[in-house]
């Protein structure tokens, strides 16, 4: 049994649901399918939350219209009439309409029930239009079989129920194809959760653990795993094989090809993980699997960029000492905040973060109670694994470096950018 797993970029219009049933019926394997939202549709409902939750009805109107006409036009495109999938679709912008009037406390709460129905929007269409075009599929509600806590936007999996449910409600029949949701989950009492953004390549590693697939193909809008982001780096080239810690390293500094969390349930079961072209679906991607070492000399460049720089400094110059540190790292675990790179001296704390955590300026504003802070916003943290003293030499040459940290594979550099 094999896990395909579809991003957003992979079904943004009608073509892309129509070259994703090209994909399915090119092969005859019973599959588990894990689906994101369409496009940016996830920014889009950010948007209705935050409108929502502050009570911005012209707001709220302007982005709930658009996100409605986008799916509308997208229908349209695929069906001619076909009244039944308009009236599951109107369901669910009723149930987001509905969300409008009610008294909404906790942000993470309202943020769950609203984003969440991104995904089950796009697998109901998707099902239907593959069932419309004569495909063997049925469509899984995820939120009744990966059984999570309710931390929500950032659930944590119960996997002992999760795999009592999915190992009997996700089983395909013969050739069936089961069409299921990434991203999201629910509680034990029902309640929707996500499990963070980028989630889907996750739950689809999950559900490949659980079921234990033969393999698990990620369908993506590059030839597979590359040097470096392509969108960054015109050189950029692909490679054929990486282990799995390869792979786990490359999520963890920040590659935005894979979500961090998708290796280890794969490497648990010794799954191999293609990354695959949907554009291109006959061509070899990249293959991740149990190898003992990182197979290709290549140097391989991760850029992330809108950090912020943060220094902690004590107000009467005493040492930065163990209990100094313990409060600042339950600060990052009160806001979610993750260090993307961090230094300290005898008085100085100092880390880098991605500046679009919400909750970044409320640390900032919390550490200001007790310490000087001092920050640089708008940087770039490049992160360069197999380097060499050349290649740092011509990849910065005329950058200014911030903060620079080495160590044996990895080397770090946080910057301003450059124009
Ligand atoms: P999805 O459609 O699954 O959500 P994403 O947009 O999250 O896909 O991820 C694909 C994007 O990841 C590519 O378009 C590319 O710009 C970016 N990317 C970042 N690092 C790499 C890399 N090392 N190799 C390939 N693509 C990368
Ligand atoms: N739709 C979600 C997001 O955009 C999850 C995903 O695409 O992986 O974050
Ligand atoms: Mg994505």
């Amino acid at each position: 049994m094999v896990i395909y797993k579809f991003g957003g970029a992979s079904v943004k219009d009608a073509e892309g649901v129509k070259n994703h049933r090209n994909i399915l019926i090119s092969h005859k394997e019973g599959r588990v399918i894990v689906i994101s939202a369409f496009g940016k549709t996830t920014n889009k409902l950010e948007e209705i939350t935050d409108a929502i939750y502050k009570k911005d009805q012209v707001r709220f109107n302007d982005r709930f219209r658009e996100l409605k006409n986008y799916h509308h036009s997208i229908i349209k495109e695929l069906f001619k009439g076909h009244e039944a999938v308009y009236e599951e679709v109107e369901y669910i912008f009723n149930a987001i309409n509905r969300a409008f009037p009610e008294p909404w406390k906790h942000y993470d709460h309202l943020y769950d029930q609203i984003v969440s129905l991104g995904e089950i929007l796009s697998t109901k269409i998707i099902c239907a239009y593959l069932k419309h075009q004569h495909l063997n599929c049925q469509w899984i509600d995820i939120r009744e079989n990966l059984i999570t806590d309710d931390v929500y936007r950032e659930a944590s999996v119960d996997w002992e129920s999760s795999q009592n449910r999915v190992s009997r409600n996700l089983v395909p029949t013969g050739s069936e194809i089961l069409i299921t949701q990434g991203f999201i989950g629910g509680t034990y009492d029902g309640v929707s959760t996500t499990l963070g953004r980028e989630g889907s390549d996750y739950s689809a590693a999950i559900l490949a653990n659980i079921l234990e697939a033969e393999k698990m193909i990620i369908w993506k809008d590059v030839p597979g795993v590359m040097n470096a982001d392509p969108r960054y780096f015109q050189d950029a080239s692909k490679l054929e094989k990486i282990s799995f810690q390869e792979a786990i390293e490359l999520a963890y500094y920040g590659a935005k090809i894979l979500h961090p969390k998708t290796i280890k349930p794969l490497q648990n079961k010794k799954i191999p993980l293609y990354v695959k072209s949907f554009l291109e679906p006959g061509n070899k991607g990249t293959l991740i699997g149990e190898y003992n070492r990182y197979d290709e000399d290549k140097p391989i460049y991760i850029l992330k960029k809108d950090q912020i720089l943060i220094s902690v400094l004590p107000r009467d110059f005493s040492f930065v000492f163990e209990e100094t540190l313990s409060k600042i790292y339950s600060l990052f675990a009160k806001y979610r905040i993750k260090i993307n790179l961090m230094q300290h001296s005898a008085i100085n704390f100092t880390f880098c973060a991605d500046m679009k955590n919400p909750y970044v300026f409320q640390l900032i504003e919390d550490l200001k109670e007790d310490y000087k802070v001092l920050y640089n916003t708008g940087l770039e943290l490049l992160t360069i694994r197999h380097y060499t003293e050349q290649i740092i030499r011509e990849v910065l040459k005329d950058r200014h470096i911030l903060v620079e940290q080495r160590s044996r594979n990895t080397a770090q550099f946080l910057m301003e950018v450059q124009y």
